[in-house]
């Protein structure tokens, strides 16, 4: 929940040093992003210097984010800072090539709401309660006093409504609402800011969800739903990494569902695996960190090594055992 203290903590810091780097996880969601921005805005409004890293740079899906321009792609020489801050990474190594591009920083902060983050850094403040990390920024400007400003609600509001699946998830509170109310009061225009965020994809989104439900399976029943995608069809359908975000929703939104699972074969020889329950009882984050990743209980992933197929019959395997453990106390739906 709110930590008080560990806010005024935070705060100080913030205000006794001058040279920030805000940095996000590799391969970047509307949280990582959203909550980059808002809080270097504030920062920056606070007269102090602000570097805004991430490994992906800005995804063009995500461009048109108030002052957007100030994130970029980790410079090839590294810098000293005062501060690095860690935003929505639950491993330190998830920030890829920013982690690299930090030559020093007197003090590390790492503020997250990924329950399996163990809490690295000098100060870190994890909230696995929040359902964004955007909702841990919003109380630290908020609590601290820092400036805030329609810019930043606009971060905020992209960062939440993304990563609460447009406030329905289940970590989806009456607070969350609460803070939704805050930013919209700043005058931001939330008919304007959803169409920007769920009705401006490119064509070749849709393209590549028909190639994906070609190789769409069900197994258990229907409980556990896969789709797979090769890099050979990546590279002919000109998709980019950003464009399968949320695609996964198509199956979990299936009834019956239990787990629903995304198998991307990526360029180093390994597969990435986006993985989500609908159940209480099947935690996805364990599962994949079985495999080396991490995640939230509902929503997880991994990057495992081997083949598109191996690596699919593996975590398919550990998904069937899991889910034939639950099977005498739960019938199938259909
Ligand atoms: P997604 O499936 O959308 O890529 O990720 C779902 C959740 O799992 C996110 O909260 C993300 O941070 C986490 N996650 C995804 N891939 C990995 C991974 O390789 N390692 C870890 N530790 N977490 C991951
Ligand atoms: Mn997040």
């Amino acid at each position: 929940m709110m930590s008080t203290s560990k806010f005024q903590e935070i705060g100080q810091i913030l205000r006794d040093h001058q040279r920030f780097a805000i940095l996000g996880h590799v391969r970047p969601d509307g949280d990582a992003l959203g909550s980059q921005l808002a809080l270097a805005l504030s920062l920056q409004a606070l007269g102090k210097e602000v570097r805004v890293w991430n490994e992906d740079g800005m995804l063009e899906k995500y461009s048109f984010l108030p002052r957007a321009e100030l994130l970029t792609k980790p410079p090839s020489t590294p810098e000293d800072f005062d501060v690095a801050i860690a935003l929505d990474t639950a491993i330190q190594n998830r920030l890829g090539t920013a982690l690299v591009a930090i030559r020093s920083s007197k003090i590390w902060i790492n503020i997250d709401h990924h329950p399996s983050n163990p809490g690295y850094g000098d100060v870190a403040h994890i909230d696995s309660s929040a359902p964004a990390t955007a909702e841990i920024v919003f109380h630290l400007i908020k609590s601290q006093g820092l400036p805030f400003n329609r810019d930043i609600a606009e971060n905020l509001y992209a960062a939440i409504s993304t990563d609460t699946g447009s406030f329905q998830y289940p970590q989806t509170s009456a607070h969350t609402f609460e803070i939704a109310a805050e930013l919209i009061r700043t005058g931001l225009d939330v008919g304007r800011l959803s169409q920007q965020l769920y009705e401006n994809y490119p064509r070749r989104r849709l393209e590549l969800l028909r190639e994906l439900l070609r190789t769409m399976r069900f197994q258990q029943e229907g409980r556990v739903a896969s789709f797979g995608l090769t890099l050979k069809t990546a590279a002919e359908l000109g998709v980019l990494p950003e464009d399968n975000e949320g695609l996964i929703d198509h199956l979990r939104a299936v009834r019956g569902v239990i787990v629903a699972v995304f198998f991307e074969e990526l360029s180093d020889g390994k597969v990435r695996v986006s993985m989500r329950s609908k159940s209480d009882t099947v935690d996805v984050c364990a599962i994949c960190q079985k495999f080396g990743g991490g995640g939230h209980a509902l929503a997880a992933g991994a990057r495992v090594r081997g083949s598109l197929p191996e690596v699919e019959e593996r975590v398919l395997a550990e998904i069937r055992a899991k889910i034939g453990s639950l099977k005498a106390a739960a019938p199938p739906m259909t």
